[in-house]
């Protein structure tokens, strides 16, 4: 068949796949919006939800004309209701209508939201069947057995945002996931991988939240400066794609161009590259299986010239050991890893907590909850041992 005769796929598409945005202020949701506003023929945005800044929602909401916009926080109801009035715009507000916003009708709901926060949303999104582009890692952390579950029972389907899976996504092989020997997930090592014990005992938050290659918000900051951020990565992975646990490693690499990589039993390694944007992994998620074009700056291998790889140090970033340990002992510790890492890092910000505390503190949780015996089966059950770790957390805090 003469190539002449096939359409080009913009004209295959008769509508717009439609788009929900969950956590559209943050840093993901900014970058799904900058791609839904580029691509106006292809996606439209049917319902934004964010927690706390209403202006920057408002201003969203006036450019992108969705059908729903949600606020988080009730107190700031009044003012978004005011400015979208007479717009035709639903308005509403709190963590149910939060839900709202993720049930609503869409093709695909991009899930921004930062924390376990995320996880009812998530969960209420696959339950209705939905496409779910997944860019909080804590969901599938916190819950992976019980998501996996839904996905199956409900039909629906979950694409990784979150840069490193999406690498992995792109070159993993989910029809002969026996040919599959171990997968090395890339880290770049944050702004203290060069730093001795000492100078990391002296770090403040402000130098912390300053990622040498990534833009992103201040919890995943620091994590990555903790290295939390690759032990949080260590148990997405596990949970997003058919591997053991020994078969997940680490790998710094600090230019963030190798963005992952898949080992196959033959010794080939095959990794996606690409900017450090998270346009890339947006795109990919919201366009597969095909590709859109995007307009962000290409990498210059040559002008880049070398790629440098070393091997994680954990005496200095231990959240990789105990990222491995909780790996094994099972989901109950995988929350309690998760939550006591989130208040940590709250205290750790607000100055109250030194940067070398943080890890210590999610060690030592994980110890007080060792041995428990917790049930991870409901959302319910999830939420009470989260509830559990943040209280013994901050009483240690
Ligand atoms: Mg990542």
């Amino acid at each position: 068949m003469s190539l002449a005769f096939r359409k080009p796929q913009s004209q295959l598409l008769t509508q717009p796949k439609t788009i929900s945005v969950l956590g559209s202020t943050g840093s993901i949701g900014c970058h799904t919006l900058a791609l839904i506003e580029a691509n106006p023929q292809r996606y439209q945005a049917v319902a934004l939800a964010a927690q706390n800044n209403v202006e920057k929602l408002i201003e969203q909401s006036l450019k992108l004309r969705p059908q729903l916009a949600v606020i988080g926080n009730p107190d700031k109801f009044l003012q978004l209701k005011q400015a979208l009035a007479g717009t035709g715009i639903s308005t509403a507000a709190g963590p149910d209508a939060i839900i709202n916003a993720a049930t609503w009708p869409s093709d695909i709901v991009v899930e921004g939201i930062v924390g376990a926060a995320a996880l009812a949303p998530t969960l209420a999104a696959i339950r209705r069947g939905a496409t779910v582009a997944l860019a909080n890692k804590e969901s599938l952390v916190c819950a992976g057995e019980l998501i996996r579950n839904e996905m199956r029972k409900y039909g629906a389907t979950v694409l990784p945002v979150d840069s490193e899976h999406n690498a992995i996504f792109q070159v993993f092989d989910f029809e002969r996931p026996e040919l599959v020997e171990k997968l090395v997930l890339t880290a770049s090592g944050g702004p203290f991988r060069t730093f001795t014990q000492a100078q990391m005992r002296n770090v403040t938050p402000e130098m912390a939240v300053k990622h040498p290659n990534w833009s992103m918000g201040a919890k995943i900051s620091v994590d990555s400066a903790t290295m939390m951020n690759k032990g949080l990565e260590m148990i997405e992975a596990y949970q997003l794609f058919p591997v053991k646990e020994h078969q997940i490693e680490v790998l710094v690499h600090p230019e963030s161009v190798v963005h992952s990589m898949v080992e196959y039993r033959d010794g080939s390694m095959l990794a996606q590259l690409g900017p450090s944007d998270m346009t890339v992994p947006i795109a990919y998620a919201l366009a597969w299986p095909l590709r859109i074009k995007t307009q962000i700056p290409r990498l210059n291998l040559a002008e880049i010239g070398s790629l440098h790889f070393e091997a994680p140090d954990e005496i200095r970033f231990p959240a990789l050991r105990i990222a491995r340990e909780v790996l094994v002992a099972g989901n109950a510790a995988q929350i309690v890893f998760n939550a006591a890492n989130e208040v940590a890092v709250e205290h750790f910000l607000t100055g109250r907590l030194s940067f070398l505390r943080i890890a210590e503190i999610v060690e030592e949780t994980l110890t007080k909850t060792a041995g428990k015996n917790l049930p991870t089966s409901t959302l319910e059950e999830i939420l009470a041992i989260d509830a559990l770790a943040r209280e013994i957390s901050n009483n240690l805090v």
